[in-house]
């Protein structure tokens, strides 16, 4: 069977870029999922001129009818849910029931915005003025540039479109490179759901090249990205030089607090699933967990004896807990991160190798490894991993977990495991994150909601939610005598 072949998505038309570049499997390297056509600089600009042309009609159109076409991308979605589900799988390596989650969180996504083309709020207040009316609507801020990475590779993408589109911008995306299949899906479906040329524009290929294109496309005006803290800071200054509105969502190196009083198995098993599914490949996954003196000895054993339970292996299998490393690089980055905390703070309690033999040698597979004793300055403590592994940490009291928890200049998310209600509270206003979980795992947000980070996690308004139009959108203010 030949491999499946996907070109770039240009002023309504497949384009083919220079050349194509591969998307392997990363659970077995020998899968190619797809040949991408390599975007270049050319493209870029293409795109963006294409979307700039389709803004005046799309931006003039009611917002009910564009939200119906993102009801019909939806649909569109549903029916390949099965398909997609199993693609997403096959392209980064997540555990299917995880990836089909995915798929319904983007479709969810693409019905909450279409439902917001009927309400696009603005603002209505009454004028201190005898028989003026004053108010403030929403207007689209015309082509918008999105660039999302590869762990959520058709939530984000969808978590990026929907908002945009439903303000009435035109876009360009572009995928990560080792995962762009799934928002090559997204952009099909909007395409069969009747989507007007221009509108909606897709270029795979090089951060490097097309991330240098894109800021400096003359009609962009906006830029979303996600991704590592070091190219959002690139991208950040770039932008800033043109005055382009932007976004940024980063990395995190997100706390667990388990205080004596919390219900101990919940707190394992939240502590664990916050920690190494989706491989710890989760921006708001738990990557340090922090103890309370009491309880310390007795949770550290409790949490490796869970996670050598653990079951690492292709997602596509049943029964199967954590997939393989995205690719190469990031297998690297979690090796390299085992070595620096063994040097920091002695062997791993379980875990710390990759995995070999058999099947494993077909993929980036890795254990779960957790490292005991760390303490607040160290780099495990300090550093993103963005894999399967876990820090814990000792804390003296509620008092302490909080300084250590704070103790980072990363804020995406945190949790904390008590059943001590004042507690709770302290940790809400105190806690320096954007997303906050009480005895439930650090990851696994909802689309209603903001979503974002604090600190250096994050740059920007939030995205999702009704939060997320204020990106997307201006207000234009009018003051009206009759
Ligand atoms: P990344 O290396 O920063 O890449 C993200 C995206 O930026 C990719 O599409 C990448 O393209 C592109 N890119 C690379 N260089 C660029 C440049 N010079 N200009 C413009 N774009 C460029 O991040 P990643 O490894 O894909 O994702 C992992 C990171 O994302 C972690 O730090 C994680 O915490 C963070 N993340 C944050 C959130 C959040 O909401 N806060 C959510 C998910 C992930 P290529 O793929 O072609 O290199």
């Amino acid at each position: 069977m030949s491999t499946p072949a996907f070109q770039n998505f240009i002023d309504g038309e497949w384009a083919a870029g220079k050349g194509t570049f591969e998307n392997r499997n990363p659970a077995d390297t020998s899968e190619v999922v797809g040949l991408f056509s390599k975007g270049t600089a050319a493209d870029v600009e293409r795109a963006a001129d294409a979307a700039a042309r389709a803004f005046p009609a799309w931006s003039s159109m009611p917002a009910p009818a564009r939200g119906a076409i993102l009801y019909k991308a939806a649909d569109i979605l549903e029916q390949q849910f099965d398909q997609l589900g199993a693609e997403m799988t096959r392209e980064e390596g997540k555990t299917l029931p995880e990836a089909k989650g995915e798929v319904r969180r983007a479709i969810n996504i693409f019905r909450y915005f279409g439902g917001e083309g009927s309400r696009l709020n603005g603002i209505l207040t009454p004028s201190e003025r005898e028989r003026v009316h004053t108010f403030a609507i929403r207007k689209a801020i015309g082509v918008v540039g999105l660039i999302t990475p590869w762990n959520f590779p058709i939530a984000i993408p969808a978590w990026k479109l929907a908002p945009a589109l439903i303000c009435g911008n035109t876009v360009l995306i572009k995928p990560a490179s080792v995962s762009p299949l799934m928002c090559w899906r997204l952009v099909e479906a909007l395409h069969k759901a009747g989507i007007p040329k221009g509108v909606v524009n897709f270029v795979a290929g090089s951060g490097g090249e097309l991330g240098q294109a894109l800021v400096a496309a003359k009609p962009l005006k906006a830029i979303s990205f996600t991704g590592s803290c070091e190219i959002g800071a690139w991208l950040h200054a770039e932008a800033s030089k043109r005055k382009l509105r932007i976004q940024l969502e980063m990395g995190g190196k997100n706390p667990t607090i388990v205080l004596a009083d919390a219900d101990f198995s919940s707190a394992v098993e939240n502590t664990v699933n916050a920690a190494f599914f989706s491989t710890g490949q989760k921006c708001t996954a738990t990557s340090r967990v922090i103890v309370e003196e009491p309880i310390y000895d007795k949770f550290l054993a409790a949490l490796v004896e869970r996670t050598r339970k653990l079951k690492v292996g292709n997602g596509m299998q049943a029964g199967i807990d954590i997939g393989p490393a995205v690719d190469q690089g990031q297998l690297d980055t979690v090796l390299k991160y085992i070595d620096i905390a063994t040097k920091e703070c002695g062997a791993p309690l379980c875990g710390g190798t990759r995995l070999t033999g058999g099947d494993y040698d077909k993929g980036y597979f890795v254990e779960p490894t957790i490292f005991g004793g760390v303490t607040e300055n160290m780099r495990i403590a300090q550093e993103e991993v963005f894999g399967p592994v876990l820090a814990v940490m000792r804390a003296r009291d509620f008092a302490d977990a909080m300084r250590i928890a704070n103790n980072t200049p990363l804020g995406l998310s945190a949790s904390i495991q008590t059943s001590n209600v004042s507690r709770v509270f302290d940790f809400v206003y105190g806690a320096e994150a954007g997303l906050l979980t009480v005895n439930l795992p650090s990851a696994g947000v909802e689309y209603q909601l903001p979503f974002g980070g604090t600190k250096d996690s994050s740059f920007g308004p939030k995205e999702q939610g009704p939060a997320a139009l204020d990106f997307y959108s201006d207000y234009k203010t009018v003051y009206l005598k009759y």
